[in-house]
């Protein structure tokens, strides 16, 4: 078994600590966090850190800048919820490399915390830019990984550090690999997957890698539509990504179980007048927003029969108040199953806590999305790679 390098047993003392962690969290309409969990979720490797006498800098992006300054997606809010949650000064920078960092860095003592500035703000970070690797691995001794949401994607900041400097795994990113390996390994059957949300290409490799181990596949949401076109059934103006047909035609297996009921409706609103029909008669002027109640009657059977569920994506539109049942029912079926539940997904997560689920009720809520699911595909991921004995 590969063993991860953790910060468990790392002396830390007066070294300067570079920690990748993934603090992209949604904002609201009035441009206020609307979800702190990824935040939250760094304060244990954090505050160990600390303890150990560490100098914590702390590298994060947020949203795709695309290697430009962007205004609206500096750090300076996700600085302030950390400070609040840490009970600590945190120093944000407005930079994340040059002179001016450098000289803040030097001054640091033990216990110190500084957030760099949006990583994403240099082109180079994506680009695995060597050069760059170098300036920013220049501002520390040691690389902690705790960013598992961006350890599916070989960027400077999650993959390229652990190249040139010794990298450790932090407590997040520990979590989350025990969580997720134990799905690939010794998961107690029944083993139900459930998949929705909106592209099927994301999908795919988890399907695959599932096939053979996984008893039932319960898919809703849009990739649904996808399997019922592939299918030959008529499902109107509803999203659906037809190149993806053929493909998804080969790997519908029998114990994948498509909607046989949907929620549909002209266009999608809060005011949406809907109707449930069968998903063999979808009038060819709608759309399909959610599954239906029988669908959701036959998934929150076979859900209860389980013993351990992997569920990404929502099952419908969940934007709109008048989408939101399926996921919901669904969210609340996992909930009161005793079972081993692991969610992934980014709009995943956020959905069923805005709908007044919370933590608690499942086994593991995974901070990644793609990160989660090109886990569970069974690739190698490049930022978690570089961080085995
Ligand atoms: P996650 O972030 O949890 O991995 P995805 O990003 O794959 O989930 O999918 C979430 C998106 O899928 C949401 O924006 C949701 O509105 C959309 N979606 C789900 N069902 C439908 C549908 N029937 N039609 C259109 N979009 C849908
Ligand atoms: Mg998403």
């Amino acid at each position: 078994m590969k063993k991860l390098r953790t910060i468990e047993n790392l002396s830390a003392r007066g070294k300067r600590i570079l920690m990748r962690v993934d603090y992209n969290i949604p904002f609201d309409q009035d441009g206020e966090i609307s979800d702190d969990s990824r935040i939250r979720e760094s304060l244990e490797t954090i505050q160990l850190l600390l303890q150990k006498g560490g100098k914590i800098i702390l590298i994060s992006h947020l949203g795709r800048p695309e290697g430009k300054i962007v205004e609206a997606l500096r750090l300076n809010k996700v600085a302030k919820c950390l400070e609040n949650l840490l009970k600590k000064t945190i120093r944000k920078l407005d930079e994340s490399i040059g002179e001016k960092v450098q000289e803040q860095v030097e001054q640091m003592r033990e216990g110190d915390i500084i957030l760099l500035e949006n990583i994403r703000f240099h082109e180079e970070e994506e680009k695995n830019d060597p050069k760059f690797v170098q300036q920013l691995a220049a501002l520390g001794d040691i690389f902690v990984n705790d960013g598992f949401g961006v350890s599916h994607r070989a960027h400077a900041s999650s993959y390229g550090l652990g190249t040139i400097l010794p990298a450790y795994a932090g407590l997040l990113i520990e979590k989350e690999v025990q969580a997720l390996s134990k799905l690939l390994d010794t998961s107690e059957k029944p083993f139900t997957l459930i998949l929705g949300g909106a592209k099927i290409k994301d999908k795919l490799g988890i399907l695959e890698n599932f096939i053979g181990k996984a008893d039932h596949f319960l898919i809703g949401g849009g990739i649904a539509n996808t399997f019922l076109h592939a299918q030959g059934v008529s499902i109107g103006q509803s999203l659906c990504e037809k190149d993806m047909a053929e493909k998804a035609k080969k790997i519908f297996q029998k114990n994948f179980e498509i909607p046989s009921d949907v929620v549909i409706a002209k266009e999608p609103s809060n005011e949406a007048k809907t109707k449930i029909v069968s998903s063999k008669k979808i009038p060819d002027d709608t759309k399909i927003f959610d599954i239906g109640p029988e669908t959701i009657k036959k998934f929150t059977d076979i859900i209860h029969a389980s013993k351990t569920i992997f569920w990404n994506g929502p099952m419908g539109l969940t934007e709109f108040t008048p989408f939101q049942n399926g996921t919901r029912e669904i969210a609340k079926a996992i909930a009161e199953t005793d079972c081993t539940s692991v969610i992934g997904g980014g709009d995943s997560s956020e959905i069923i806590k805005q709908l007044g689920f919370s933590e608690e009720q499942f086994t593991h809520i995974s901070t990644g999305g793609g990160a989660s699911l090109e886990f569970l595909s069974g690739k190698e991921l490049p930022g978690i790679k570089i961080l085995y004995e």
